[in-house]
């Protein structure tokens, strides 16, 4: 037996797919110590990675990394792909802050479960040599899934790695995977697409609304994007308009009691309104007059609504807008 093989350990990237597992899995089969870290922000969770590390048994650290995220999110040096999705900046980040965690805890080197050619932008040869370069840990990257189809990395030249016993795979097709995925007995696995808000169109045409008129946002207003109807109200306001009793709850949850103000009819079924950020006294009418004609109010009759400010309460009665008057105020 190779003493200095067990020795051998790596640090990966995990999405929670199955391109992640098999990726871990492939090493540790080679007698490598693995562990795998996931890094959250409000655009994406690390739900499905913790599913895979029960599933494979594989360690998993999650990490929050919005304010970083933000950063970069907000002027990537390659740009957006068909949405809010900076994918060769995101993954260049990524790596970057998986590489300072394995120099802080002594791994060996970095690995992803990433396929050449499988993903149009993000995985062509030029997408894996940027990411790469600019993660600031060349060479220390391992793709063991595409391994043979890349250049040598240090710790197969260091020997850390049999080259030999990793994969060749390549392209679209998922047949090897799921091959690969029967071989190792892993039944249970998400299906590839999907988990990044960032390349949904409703929260990407959200975002940009929230980057075009504020300079800096607290994180519930990312995770708030998620839920109801967004409209522009004019450059500094807007509001959030619930559209079933589950999204009410959810703007709830992110209410901020100290900055936002909530309208809500009262007496008469409706959504809540959420103001972020609260408005001026002529907007905050027009929002009220605006949660009215989402309700279940009788049209053009005066009824009451709480206005909850960070300064107080009042009742004002207004009129209920028809939604069909309002469209151009919404964000989509
Ligand atoms: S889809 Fe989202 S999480 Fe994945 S690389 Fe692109 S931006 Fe990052």
């Amino acid at each position: 037996m190779n003493l200095s093989l067990k020795k051998v350990s790596a640090l990966g990237l995990c999405s929670g797919g199955l391109d992640s597992m098999l990726s871990g899995m492939v090493l540790r089969k080679q007698g490598i110590k693995v562990q795998w870290v996931t890094f959250e922000t409000p655009f994406f969770s690390s739900e499905k990675a913790e599913q895979a590390s029960k599933t494979t048994g594989i360690p998993l650290m999650v990490k929050n990394i919005t304010p970083i995220y933000l950063k970069m999110l907000t002027d990537p040096h390659c740009g957006y792909g068909k949405h809010m999705n900076p994918c060769m900046d995101c993954h260049a980040l990524m790596f970057n802050l998986a590489g300072k965690i394995m120099k802080e805890k002594g791994f060996d080197f970095l690995f992803s479960g990433e396929v050449l050619g499988q993903r149009p932008m993000s995985q062509t040869m030029n997408s894996l040599r940027y990411v790469e370069k600019q993660s600031g840990f060349d060479g220390y990257i391992l793709r063991p899934l595409s391994a043979k189809r890349l250049s040598e990395t240090i710790p197969e030249q260091q020997g850390m790695v049999n080259r030999e016993l990793l994969m060749d795979i390549s392209g679209r097709s998922r047949k090897p995977q799921i091959k690969l995925a029967k071989e190792y007995g892993i039944k249970n696995y998400p299906s590839p697409a999907g988990g990044c808000l960032l390349t949904d169109k409703g929260y990407a045409l959200r975002l940009k609304d929230l980057f075009d008129h504020q300079d800096a946002y607290a994180e519930r207003e990312l995770h708030l994007l998620k839920h109801g109807r967004h409209l522009r109200l004019d450059n500094t306001t807007k509001i959030i308009v619930g559209r079933t009793q589950k999204d009410n709850e959810d703007i709830k949850k992110y209410y901020d009691p100290n900055l936002d103000t909530m309208i809500k009819v009262k007496k008469i079924p409706g959504p809540i309104v959420l103001m972020p950020n609260d408005g001026s006294k002529d907007v905050r009418v027009l929002a009220a007059s605006i949660g009215v004609g989402y309700s279940k109010a009788p049209e053009i009759t005066p009824v009451e609504v709480l206005v909850t400010t960070p300064k107080g309460r009042e009742t004002v009665r207004v009129i209920g807008v028809p939604p069909k008057e309002i469209k151009h105020f919404l964000i989509q």
